[in-house]
């Protein structure tokens, strides 16, 4: 998840020095987390109206004899220990999803395709608090059980078959705090409707799902609202049916998602429709008071979208546009190609656009294969947002990005405040741990930005830029639409530049003091009297 309040315009830091250039952001952390408390309750309202799923689940299934084994019922990140599960990959969700807004009841029905890695006797899904009705394995009723945010279906498959999961259930949409990150993830209710937030662990509150980074898939997302309400999801609006009240959409989205980086949020939105590079189709969605200046945020995503394009490689996907959720919530998510924006994250202004503009290709496109490669996201999307910047406001912009990065990162800048260079570097160390190993209960710390960021940079600095953005472009193509480690970004690095770079990635990444950057004459606090 991505949080208001970031150095120098990306995300919320939890920790921050005087001289970070977030600080007027400050605010913004109790602010999001007041925010999430209040939409807790929102989800505790009484029911009235199911709308029920109109497709009819078989009664029947022949039996069979059963060789496998239950399959996994986690994938074992130890960022999301209870997320994922093994045996199968899924291959398409098709959801579809009624909600009554006013209520936050919700009924679906997940039609799953997936192949068997394993022969099996069961397998998991990821779903919190819904009730499931009905489950059936190609086109035969089974049986299920469910609890403790896992649904077992007990099925048996041989391996290599592709099958498909039928899942009728219904509940309230709910929230649920994953331990890495400390804040709600799930359903929230914003001034005007209902929106989730899924990074890392949302989706199971909305449909039961292999809940992990590492089983992309394709999706189908329709979703039926009370009119006027308006329902935004992920790829391609292909259709809009409305009759008797209600209104259905139907999104698709043909490229591979992550389950984190889906979402659906439901407002009374005003729709704004414009066009990017080669005639990319853009839409955005804004509460009907967005003012000309909150507006004008979102004028340049095409340029964006252009200027990532030159030194990143082709954009990925066949849409892009943002969501403007009514909330007092001061976070952005990359929500594959829809960015899903609290109104209070709008603070943060241009830079925090162009920031989940970046995240299309480091995280959407090029996905992490676990939690703990998050800086892949983070720190790229961070770098890139300053090469923005720079593009914008000139080369002393970006410099100083940089140069403040780096000062609030190695304690540099605590030194101003009469703190003795020791003790400035153990602060430092305590609140900007090694990108490389994030603490399991602050996955998205700041240093995951910031120290992430400054590792690219002084990869760049190390290869120069000719050599760096090329190596960049050999990364976003060789795992396009797929998943990636911090080991196979080493890899290509050391492959184009023809360098051993373990030593760089191991200081940046690793290591505890953060290393000097001579190039510039920075040097961590007892390195460099007086700062
Ligand atoms: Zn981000």
């Amino acid at each position: 998840m991505c949080d208001g309040g970031h150095s120098s315009g990306g995300e919320r830091t939890r920790v921050r020095s005087s001289d970070n250039p977030a600080g007027p952001t400050a605010a913004l952390l109790l602010g999001a987390i007041i925010a999430l408390a209040a939409c807790t309750s929102s989800s505790e309202a009484a029911s009235t109206t199911v709308v029920s799923p109109t497709a009819t689940v078989p009664t029947t299934r022949t039996p069979e004899f059963s060789r496998g084994e239950p399959g996994e019922t986690s994938l074992g990140d130890p960022y999301s220990p209870s997320a994922g599960n093994g045996g199968y990959n899924v291959i398409n969700y098709n959801l579809e999803l009624d909600l009554d807004v006013a209520t936050g009841e919700l009924a679906g029905l997940a039609t799953i395709e997936a192949v068997a890695l394993d022969s099996l006797s069961s397998f998991n899904l990821d779903l919190y608090e819904l009730t499931v009705s009905a489950v059936a394995v190609d086109g035969a009723e089974v049986g299920f059980e469910s609890g403790d945010g896992e649904l077992t279906v007990l099925a048996d498959l041989e391996r290599g078959t592709t099958f498909t999961a039928v899942i009728s259930y219904s509940g309230v949409a709910g929230q649920v705090t994953p331990n890495s990150v400390g804040i709600a993830n799930g359903w929230i209710r914003s001034n005007d409707g209902l929106f989730t937030v899924n990074e890392p662990d949302g989706a199971p509150t909305w449909y039961p799902v292999n809940n992990h980074p590492s089983d992309k898939a394709t999706y189908s997302i329709n979703v039926t609202v009370d009119e006027p309400y308006v329902a935004v999801s992920n790829g391609l609006l292909e259709e809009k049916r409305a009759g008797d009240g209600l209104a259905t959409y139907l999104y698709t989205s043909d490229d591979p998602m992550a389950s984190y980086l889906t979402v659906v949020a439901v407002g009374l939105f005003e729709e704004e429709a414009g066009a990017g590079p080669q005639g990319l189709p853009i839409r955005n969605y804004f509460p009907a008071d967005i003012t000309d200046l909150e507006r004008s945020y979102f004028a340049r995503q095409a340029d964006m979208i252009g200027f990532f394009a030159d030194l990143f490689g082709p954009y990925p996907f066949d849409s892009y546009g943002s969501v403007v959720v009514d909330a007092d919530f001061s976070a952005a998510l990359e929500t594959q190609t829809m960015s899903t924006f609290g109104r209070g994250v709008l603070v943060l202004e241009e830079a925090v656009v162009a920031h989940e503009v970046a995240h299309q290709w480091f995280g959407d496109s090029v996905t992490p294969a676990s939690w703990q490669d998050i800086w892949l996201n983070e720190g790229f999307s961070t770098y890139a947002q300053w090469l923005w910047e720079g593009h914008v406001n000139g080369p002393e912009a970006f410099d100083a990005l940089v140069v403040n990065a780096y000062r609030t990162v190695s304690g540099l800048s605590l030194l101003t405040e009469g703190i003795s260079p020791d003790l400035a570097v153990t602060l430092a160390a305590e609140q900007f741990p090694p990108p490389g190993t994030p603490p399991l209960r602050n996955l998205f710390n700041a240093s995951v930005y910031q120290r992430g960021a400054l590792t690219l940079h002084a990869l760049r600095l190390q290869v120069g830029d000719d050599t760096f953005f090329e190596l960049m472009r050999s990364y976003t193509a060789a795992f396009r639409h797929r998943n990636a480690s911090t080991e196979d970004f080493i890899e290509i690095a050391e492959e184009v530049s023809g360098q051993d770079l373990e030593a760089l990635f191991g200081s940046w990444l690793l290591a505890e003091v953060v290393p000097t950057m001579p190039e510039l004459g920075l040097a961590p606090p007892e390195e460099s009297p007086g700062g």
